[in-house]
């Protein structure tokens, strides 16, 4: 399912509370550097030379200015957050720094109480103005779900940022963040898929315990993901992992 505006909701997110998404990506097709087997807007097309129709930068400042002119106080002071997600990686736009500059002035001026928040992979931390960018924002949401590279490849399907580098950037980035995980078991291309084996999970707990995060999120499957052989892990038992989390003194909340 891909979002068809730029402003999309606001929404009610398990989450983030009333959520207000902003998509910075084309509303046309999906754009990532991951094409995560669970992912809700499907997969990645095959055919990566088609130049992406990226919105401009004052096309998402006007979209956004025009949802807060014409929407009532109360409704804009419900608003817990408003979020870059969307149709993919909002951080592989090429002007994403001046974008957060905006959506904060906006939210400066019109939504006081909402956080600021971006769900992001974690595959362009390299890139020194989505470092400042993320910097910013109040809630970086940095996704990582696995503890071995091998679940990593066949979770994530990355374009081509490899493991250690992901993990690198996220344990460089440190308190400031919060680390989102995915937790779910199946097969998909033959292979079998489980984020939550002692292996994977104790390997994870030390990339956490070495980020030191503000938060942990853990979820699972809410929608019908693109690979069809997939389960969802229950709540009862994402509270278990949450309780390794906590152990480790890290705040830690199953979803
Ligand atoms: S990082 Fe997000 S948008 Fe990209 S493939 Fe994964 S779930 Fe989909």
């Amino acid at each position: 399912m891909l979002f068809e505006n730029i402003v999309v909701g606001p929404i009610h997110s398990r989450r983030l509370g009333t959520s207000l998404g902003v998509n910075v990506l084309p509303t046309e097709k999906k754009y990532c550097s991951f094409n995560c087997i669970y992912c809700e807007c499907g997969w990645n097309e095959v055919d990566t030379k088609v130049k992406v129709p990226f919105n401009s930068r004052e096309k998402i400042f006007s979209a956004l200015q025009q949802w807060c002119k014409t929407t009532d106080t109360q409704q804009r002071r419900a608003v817990d957050s408003i979020t870059f997600s969307g149709n993919g990686e909002p951080t592989l736009h090429p002007d994403i720094l001046h974008i957060v500059e905006d959506v904060i002035s906006l939210r400066n001026e019109y939504m006081p109480q909402a956080k600021v928040t971006i769900l992001t992979n974690s595959t362009t931390l390299d890139k020194e103005d989505v470092w400042k960018a993320l910097h910013l924002i109040d809630n970086p949401l940095l996704k990582i779900d696995a503890g071995t590279k091998r679940m990593y490849n066949l979770i994530s399907k990355p374009v081509s940022t490899d493991f250690q580098t992901i993990k690198d950037n996220i344990i460089r980035f440190g308190s400031d963040c919060v680390i989102q995980t995915m937790l779910l078991r199946g097969e998909n291309d033959g292979q079998i898929i489980d984020n939550t084996t002692d292996e994977e999970f104790n390997l994870y707990l030390d990339t956490v315990k070495r980020t030191s995060p503000r938060e942990v999120m853990l979820y699972s499957l809410d929608r019908i993901p693109p690979a069809k052989n997939l389960v969802k892990v229950s709540k009862q038992e994402l509270e278990q992992y949450a309780q390794k989390i906590r152990a480790l003194g890290i705040k830690a909340t199953a979803y």
